[in-house]
């Protein structure tokens, strides 16, 4: 009993002294960025929509098409938390980003190899009130002549709500087969029995929204679930390789057909790790890791040239990783239509 309440304080004292950040900005509710925000977005906004929010291209005899699920507004201070407030605002100004609030796209990927047709990630669903301009994938699917029933597999990169609460809108799982398979790293599933929340840096309200939203869509995809422990082949040339970091069963895909490659990089890499790599995310529940999966995954693809998609870099997001002294550059692909 004392050696586990020792054992308890020493590992909270550690992680209190590993968390050194020069940031102790709170954030505001996401409401209050949302509202800066979506007075814009509030009127005249025809229907159908004017921009379809979806982008298609091949990897060799891989079908791929980005879909848009909407745009997150949060507070700009979770691109990084252990960073200087001035060096962050400086950076922000760099990329003519507002200050205060970072508008974050949210891109979800559907692809098509062999006879299966895989949902990868499902977007923020309706579950949160305050990102009204997010949870529009079921719509822009049926607007993309997609079907829900015609998925056989989903892919999910990690549960938090912005990948999977998609799955979780009313009305979604009845249109989805009973025969669909749904692939998750083992360990994701684990992590959500008992999550730790202790390293991230998120606006209030987010936290106990992540843990509701997990552990719904784990009771409610139980018996779909396709646990793999590393990777998994969900069909030719479509591999799911779990890396940690993010969460500790966040994964990503590898695509690789007739000698092209495309990776979705999930949250392994968001539009500032390309010049900081170090910068420690909000969402991030084992930062260090996370940024080493990010280095790893960012040089391997400037090695191999090959196309990256990340959920959170601007639509529709395709671009390549270039080596630039010790970081990376992001450097958008042409567009194709
Ligand atoms: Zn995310």
């Amino acid at each position: 009993m004392s050696a586990q309440s020792s054992s308890t304080t020493r590992r909270s004292t550690t992680a209190a002294e590993t968390n050194i950040s020069s940031d102790n900005t709170p954030h505001p509710s996401v409401k209050h960025c949302a509202d800066k925000v979506n007075a814009r977005y509030s009127h005249g906004r025809p229907e159908p929509e004017l921009v379809p929010s979806r982008y298609a291209l091949k990897v060799g005899a891989i079908d791929v098409m980005v879909v848009s699920d909407g745009v997150l507004s949060l507070p700009g201070a979770m691109l990084g938390h252990n960073v200087d407030p001035a060096v962050r605002a400086a950076w922000l100004n760099d990329m003519f980003l507002p200050p205060d609030v970072l508008e974050w796209a949210l891109n979800v990927v559907m692809v098509r190899s062999g006879d299966r047709t895989i949902l990868i990630d499902a977007g923020m669903g309706m579950e949160f009130p305050d990102l009204p301009r997010s949870g529009k994938l079921a719509q822009r699917l049926e607007d993309a002549g997609i079907d829900l029933a015609s998925v056989t597999d989903v892919v999910l990169t990690h549960l938090h709500m912005d990948h999977c609460g998609g799955l979780l809108v009313d009305g979604v799982r009845e249109r989805l087969r009973p025969d669909l398979r749904v692939h998750l790293a083992a360990a994701e599933a684990k992590f959500w029995e008992a999550p730790d929340f202790s390293r991230v840096s998120m606006p209030p309200g987010f936290p106990d929204a992540l843990r509701r939203t997990a552990k719904n869509f784990l009771k409610e995809y139980q018996s779909q679930l396709r646990p793999f422990e590393n990777e998994y082949e969900v069909a030719p040339g479509v591999l799911v390789t779990r890396t940690g970091g993010h969460t500790p069963g966040h994964s990503v895909v590898r695509l690789a057909s007739g000698g092209d490659r495309l990776t979705f990089a999930g949250d392994a890499v968001f539009q500032v790790g390309f010049e900081h790599p170090d910068w420690y995310n909000g969402f991030e529940h084992d930062p260090e890791e996370a940024a080493r999966v990010r280095v790893r995954l960012l040089r391997e693809l400037a090695a191999n040239r090959e196309s990256l998609v990340a959920t959170h870099l601007s639509f529709p997001s395709v671009c390549h990783v270039a080596v630039d002294g010790d970081v990376f550059r992001w450097v958008p692909g042409p567009w194709e239509y």
